[in-house]
């Protein structure tokens, strides 16, 4: 019986490469291929280490075809390391699907820890770090970026957002618009050269970066909502549940109430007619 291979999700340094650890240079050297977001970009990684394994594309517009093949690698006793462009794989990046197809098929997949821009923002953030909720990317449409803040407002834990640079200023603008003065930090260029990190109120922070070209990467934290704000716990959390799932991660109204009573151990009636409600 053959054996099949296993599925390495490899990190990789957000800005400065002494960050890459010595158990990843150690497995992408030892691999049969290396699966990447962008093999150029890869490429320069990989041989800044020395390492001249085979490389293949697997990003989000050919991960179905990508993946089914590298799949199969892996079926038939192949090792592949999947790494992104920067930091830990299927974190805001391709890689969710495959380590799922992988998953099911029964096949061994193998965390090779590191960096991620969020956690490294955080750690040196100076806001609450025993509890947070990672956002991600906003949407880039105002509309519906407005919506999903909207349902945030009431979040009593620190958020995590990835956003790019030219939307900096209009993503700060509308958290400032939708939760007024809430403290927050930008965090931008992590482990690179300029490095640098904006606290304070919203306007504070909107201020450091006005009049001038944000350039780099970009994520911005930002302070819970205070007590007063979460107003009635009971509701509140509830509504708060339900419009994270339905605006924020886009589930149908059908499976964001069966998570949400499940979660919150609330009757399933109850919460589809809150779930109405909000909707409309
Ligand atoms: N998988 C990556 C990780 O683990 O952090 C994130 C990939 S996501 C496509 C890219 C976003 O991560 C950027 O738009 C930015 O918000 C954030 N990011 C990545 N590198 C960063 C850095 N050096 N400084 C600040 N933010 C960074």
């Amino acid at each position: 019986m053959r054996t099949s291979g296993t599925l390495y999700i490899v990190a990789t340094p957000i800005g400065n490469l002494e960050d890459i650890t010595f158990r990843a240079v150690r497995i992408l050297k030892e691999v049969d291929i290396i699966a990447a977001e962008d093999t150029r970009h890869t490429r320069k990684l990989l041989s800044h280490f020395g390492i001249g394994k085979p490389l293949t594309s697997y990003f989000d517009h050919n991960k179905h075809l990508k993946g089914e093949a590298i799949l199969d690698r892996l079926r038939h006793g192949a090792s592949v390391a999947l790494v992104s462009d920067a930091g830990t794989p299927c974190i805001a990046d391709p890689g969710y699907q495959l380590v799922r197809d992988a998953v099911a098929d029964g096949i061994s997949v193998v965390p090779i820890p590191g960096v991620s821009a969020a956690i490294t923002a955080l750690s040196a953030a100076g806001l609450p770090t025993d509890s947070f909720t990672f956002i991600g990317f906003l949407s880039s449409r105002q509309g519906k970026r407005r919506e999903q803040l909207s349902a945030l407002k009431a979040e009593g834990r620190v958020l995590i957002f990835y956003e790019a640079p030219n939307r900096l200023m209009a993503t700060l603008g509308d958290m400032r618009d939708i939760w007024g003065e809430r403290d927050m930090v930008v965090a931008r260029e992590l482990t690179k050269i300029f490095e640098e990190f904006a606290r304070g109120a919203a306007s504070e922070v909107i201020a450091r970066f006005m009049d001038r070209q944000v350039k780099g990467e970009v994520v911005i934290l930002v302070a819970p909502a205070e007590e007063l704000e979460r107003g009635n716990v009971g509701t509140e959390s509830l509504q708060n549940a339900l419009s994270r799932y339905l605006f924020v991660e886009g589930l149908t109204l059908k499976d964001a109430v069966k998570r949400v009573s499940v979660e919150l151990d609330r009757p399933r009636s109850e919460v589809y007619a809150e779930a109405l409600r909000i909707k409309s």
